[in-house]
């Protein structure tokens, strides 16, 4: 079993001397409701790590970078970002092996999603990227099953999310 809160503040503390040379606003949403799932950590720290470094290294400076938990009859972890996005048309491509946005300026071997996607098959669960709603930027979307029978397989209501900046001061 593998505590997705827990998991997700060791992740991101990796990434907070990076956020700050961007100057990136780095938060972390979460309910107060623990979010377990069946799974092993190494995998599943990997494919956080592939996505929160997505979405750091295609943020502009000054952008936001928000990583949330969502615990429905799914546990939900989304990264979200204000950077430039992911045209329709690559929105499927990018989880194929090598393949990268035409005319970025990053660098990078375009196997991080693949991996993504690979490891959250082996956890039953689905990846995709979606347009940011704000207009700008990328939702990664990850949706895991629930592990059973633990504390938080209820169906009692969840407190809201409240987000808090990383790390906190
Ligand atoms: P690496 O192997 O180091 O992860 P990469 O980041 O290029 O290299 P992927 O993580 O597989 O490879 O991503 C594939 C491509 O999808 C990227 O090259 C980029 O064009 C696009 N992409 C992925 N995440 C984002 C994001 N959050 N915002 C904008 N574009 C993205
Ligand atoms: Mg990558």
């Amino acid at each position: 079993r593998v505590d997705l809160e827990s998991l997700l503040r060791t992740m991101l503390s990796d990434f907070v001397p990076r956020a700050r040379q961007k100057n990136i606003d780095f938060g972390l949403e979460t309910t107060e409701a623990p979010l377990v799932i069946d799974g092993n950590p190494v995998l599943l720290g990997e494919l956080l790590k592939n996505l929160i470094d997505n979405a750091i290294k295609y943020t502009p400076e000054g952008g936001c970078v928000t990583v949330r938990t969502i615990a429905t009859e799914r546990a939900i972890v989304e990264v979200e970002d204000t950077g430039i996005g992911v045209p329709d048309s690559d929105r499927e491509r990018v989880f194929e092996r090598f393949y990268r946005v035409l005319g970025s300026t990053e660098s990078g071997s375009g196997l991080g999603l693949p991996i993504v996607r690979e490891i959250a098959e082996l956890h039953r669960a689905k990846v995709s990227l979606i347009p940011n709603p704000s207009g700008k930027g990328t939702i990664a979307q990850v949706v895991f099953p629930r592990s059973r029978g633990t504390a938080d397989d209820t169906d009692a209501p969840l407190p809201a999310a409240v987000r808090e900046q990383f790390p906190p001061a």
